[in-house]
C-alpha cells in the first residue's frame, strides 16, 4: 500500500429475429441466450486456445463452451460473430487500495461510496471483473457496497472485494493516509480481538504488515503475527501479509502465512524449500511500484487508454516525478528489479502459485486505477513467465486466491465475465490493452458512457 451501463447486442438480436421460433416453442431462458462464435478463446485454465470457438451465455453465466459448428445453441439464441477476435476471461486484481485516489489527491477524505464506485467502473472499463482492497477499508459503507455489487445491483461496476481493516503496528501506516483504517496491533489479546471483529464481515482474506521499512519502524513481532494467524485460521480466514524481506518471509512461512501480498525482494533456496513445504501459500506479484521507476514507456506518450481515463494534470505529475528520478535511483531501481526477476523465476520454476495484484491506488496516487492491471501482466512476462502462464495467473489463479471460483474462466457455470480483444495476448501480452468489448455478469459494459463519465471526475 506504499507507495455504467448495460448495452445488449441489439444488432445481433435484430439479425436473428427471423430465426426466433414462436413463443410457444421457446423455453423461458432462451430469449436471454447469446452464442458468441468465431473467436480464438483463451479459457483461463492454461490449455491451448480454442481457435474458431463458440460459447453460449445464458443470463449471467456461461452455459456451454466448444467449437463453432459443434456447439448447439437453444432455438432463439442471439448470435454474435467474433471472427478475428481473441477472448480472455475478465482479469482479477488480487491486491489494491480502493477509494483513496481522486485525480491529484489521495487520502481518506476521498473515501466515499461515490469514489469507490468510480474506481470499480474504471476496473470494469479495463476488463477487470474484481479487485480486492487489501486492508485499507473502514466503516460500514464498504461492506454494504460490496454486497450490493455482488448481488448484481450495479451491473456496470467490477466487484469490490475487501479484506476489511488491516492489522498493523502503529508506525506502519501513514498518519495522513491509511492509518485510521488499520487496527493498531500492540498486544496478543488486542490482535485476537481485532480479528474477531472481522469474522462476521464475510471476508476471505485479512491483511497485516511485517516490514521494518529499512530499519525505520518497529515491525510486528512473531508473537503478534502468530496470534493474528492463529485467530484467523480458527475462524476460517486466510491472512495476507505485506512482507518483502527474505528472512521475514521465511519466518512467516514457518508460522503458516497464506498469502504474500507482494513479491518477496529476494529468494534463496531455503525460501523455495519452505514454499514446497507449504504448497497452499501463494504470492501476489505487485511488481508495478518497483518497475515503474525504470520502465514506463506507456507514459511517453501516454497510451490512449491512459488519456481516456486519467486527467491531463495527473499524467503530467507522474511524467514529472519519473523525469526527476536521479541516476543513482535508476541504478538502485534496476538492481531491485533484477533481483525481483531472479526471485520470480525461481518461484515460478518451483511451481509456487503466483497470483496477480497491482497494489494500485495506494498513497502516492500515481497508480492509475485499472490501467495498472495491464502494466502488471506485462511486468510478469518481463519477469520470466510466459504470456500463457500470466493469463492463468491473472484470471483463474487470482480468482481462486480470493475464494471466487465463479470468476476467472470461460467455462460452463462460471459468471459470464470476459474481454474481447482485437489481438492475441499470447503473441504479445500488451495485447490485453487492445480491448474491443468487456462483458461482466453477462452484460456488456458501456465503455463509451464510462469514458464520458471519467472526463468529468475532478
Ligand atoms: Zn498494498
Amino acid at each position: 500500500m506504499y507507495q455504467r451501463r448495460l448495452v445488449v447486442v441489439a444488432c445481433a438480436f435484430a439479425a436473428v429475429a427471423s430465426l426466433v421460433p414462436s413463443a410457444a416453442q421457446t423455453p423461458p431462458t432462451s430469449s436471454r441466450a447469446t452464442l458468441f462464435e468465431g473467436a480464438r478463446l483463451i479459457t483461463g485454465d492454461g490449455s491451448a486456445p480454442i481457435e474458431n470457438s463458440a460459447f453460449l451465455m445464458e443470463g449471467t453465466r456461461f452455459s456451454r463452451v466448444g467449437r463453432k459448428g459443434e456447439l448447439q445453441a437453444p432455438a432463439g439464441s442471439a448470435r454474435v460473430d467474433l471472427t478475428g477476435k481473441t477472448v480472455i476471461p475478465a482479469l482479477i486484481d488480487a491486491h489494491s487500495h480502493i477509494g483513496y485516489m481522486r485525480n491529484l489527491s489521495s487520502g481518506p477524505q476521498n473515501y466515499t461510496r461515490e469514489n469507490i464506485l468510480d474506481h470499480m467502473y474504471r476496473f470494469a472499463y479495463f476488463g477487470v471483473a474484481a479487485s480486492q482492497a487489501m486492508g485499507s477499508d473502514f466503516g460500514e459503507m464498504p461492506f454494504a457496497l460490496r454486497d450490493e455489487i455482488l448481488a448484481g445491483k450495479i451491473p456496470d461496476a467490477a466487484r469490490f472485494l475487501t479484506a476489511g481493516r488491516g492489522l498493523a503496528p502503529i508506525e506502519e501506516i501513514s498518519p495522513t493516509n491509511m492509518r485510521h483504517a488499520a487496527y493498531v496491533v500492540t498486544t496478543v489479546e488486542g490482535a485476537r480481538a481485532s480479528v474477531q471483529e472481522l469474522v462476521p464481515r464475510k471476508l476471505q482474506i485479512i491483511k497485516t504488515w511485517v516490514d521494518d521499512r529499512g530499519g525505520t519502524i518497529k515491525k510486528l513481532t512473531p508473537e503478534l503475527y502468530g496470534a493474528i494467524l492463529d485467530e484467523a485460521h480458527k475462524n476460517r480466514l486466510r491472512v495476507a501479509v505485506h512482507a518483502t524481506g527474505l528472512e521475514d518471509a521465511k519466518a512467516l512461512l514457518r508460522a503458516g502465512i497464506d498469502v504474500f501480498a507482494h513479491m518477496i525482494s529476494d529468494v534463496d533456496d531455503e525460501l523455495v524449500a519452505l514454499f514446497k513445504q507449504h504448497p497452499n501459500t501463494v504470492v501476489l506479484s505487485a511488481l508495478g511500484g518497483p518497475r515503474r521507476t525504470i520502465y514506463a514507456p506507456w507514459l511517453n506518450p501516454p497510451h490512449p487508454l491512459v488519456t481516456e481515463t486519467v486527467l491531463p494534470e495527473q499524467i503530467k505529475r507522474l511524467q514529472g516525478r519519473l523525469a526527476e528520478t536521479t541516476p543513482e535511483a535508476l541504478v538502485r531501481g534496476r538492481d531491485a528489479w533484477d533481483r525481483l526477476v531472479r526471485g520470480m523465476t525461481k518461484l515460478n520454476a518451483a511451481g509456487v502459485t503466483i497470483g496477480v495484484g497491482t497494489d494500485g491506488g495506494g498513497q502516492t496516487g500515481d497508480q492509475f486505477v485499472g490501467w495498472t492491471m495491464h502494466t502488471e501482466v506485462e511486468n510478469l512476462v518481463a519477469a520470466g513467465m510466459t504470456p500463457a502462464q500470466v493469463i492463468v495467473a491473472a484470471t483463474r489463479t487470482s480468482a481462486q486466491i480470493l475464494g471466487r471460483d465463479d470468476l476467472g474462466m470461460v467455462a460452463a457455470g462460471k459468471s459470464a465475465d470476459f474481454v474481447v480483444l482485437d489481438a492475441n495476448p499470447l503473441d504479445d501480452i500488451t495485447n490485453t490493452r487492445r480491448i474491443d468489448r468487456v462483458f461482466l455478469r453477462g452484460k456488456q459494459v458501456d465503455r463509451a458512457a464510462l469514458r464520458e463519465r471519467f472526463k468529468n471526475i475532478k
